[in-house]
């Protein structure tokens, strides 16, 4: 057996310990690790189909339709993994986000669905804020976001085993320590970074190189697009998310999706 049907074996076999199929806190670091081990094969097709053997249960990526997401994506469906593909419609993305979901939707004939904020949540929000008050204060931004995207990505990973993300290293200090797979204590799943080592440079020749559709803001100095009020286009060479919350100071610039990035292989130890 080669290392790698090695590492497959291990992580089967931590995967299907528990009962009715179900992780225990010990065992979800194990498989956390197993499924890390695995990363030393840098091809993103392999990388994704080896989560989807290996983690027993629901799998959701959720897109933003960036290009490490593109990416995922047609790593996941042109191998028609049992994956389920979800986008979070924050009500406040670029036309040209809606008009790439469209595009990928028919380039790979699959239906992405959405989850949408909580309608009572937005209309007490925007009575209360404004329709922009997200520009006022960080903790109004916060609020902004934690209704528009953290609650609905709550539902969206509901009884999910694992949760598939394009988050990668160099995108900034905050996100230099995720690793490939390891335990999301918060969301209380597996949580993977199949692209956590590779550079934008890689993600960009990866869609050209397939003919992937991709954000046309791109083109246009865009390098990290989330909701379309709070992202601007960067020069050159400015770090990718100098281009969120601008008007933000703090160096810390997360929605609260990904606030979780101290993600562990190991269980902590008791104090
Ligand atoms: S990115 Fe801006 S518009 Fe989008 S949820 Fe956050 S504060 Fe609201």
């Amino acid at each position: 057996m080669n290392t790698a049907n090695l590492i497959q074996a291990k992580a089967r076999a931590v995967s299907t310990t528990g009962e009715s199929g179900c992780l225990n806190a010990t065992n979800w670091y194990a498989l956390a690790r197993a499924i890390s081990e695995a990363s030393f094969d840098h091809d993103l097709m392999n990388r994704v189909a080896t989560v989807r053997k290996l983690v027993r249960g629901r799998i959701v990526f959720t897109t933003s339709f960036g290009i490490e997401d593109q990416a995922i994506a047609h790593a996941i469906f042109r191998q028609t993994l049992g994956i389920e593909v979800v986008t979070i419609d924050t009500g406040r993305l670029f036309p040209e986000t809606y008009e790439l979901w469209t595009q990928t939707e028919h380039r790979y004939g699959r239906r992405i669905p959405a989850v949408y904020p909580d309608r009572v949540s937005v209309e007490s929000l925007v009575a209360g804020q404004g329709i922009d008050g997200f520009y006022t204060s960080r903790s109004a931004r916060r609020a902004c976001c934690a209704i528009r995207k953290v609650e609905p990505l709550q539902r969206a990973l509901a009884g999910a085993a694992a949760w598939i993300a394009g988050l990668r290293q160099d995108q900034s200090d905050e996100r230099a320590d995720i690793l490939f797979a390891a335990v999301d204590a918060h969301h209380q799943l597996i949580k993977v970074n199949p692209l956590f080592d590779w550079t934008r440079e890689r993600a960009l020749s990866f869609i050209r190189e397939h003919g992937i559709p991709y954000n046309s803001l791109h083109d246009r100095g865009f390098a990290s697009i989330g909701c379309a009020p709070c992202t601007r286009a960067i020069a050159p060479g400015d770090p990718e998310h100098t281009g969120r919350w601008w008007w933000e100071h703090e160096q810390k610039k997360e929605c609260g999706l990904h606030h979780n990035h101290y993600l562990r292989t190991q269980r902590p130890a008791r104090s």
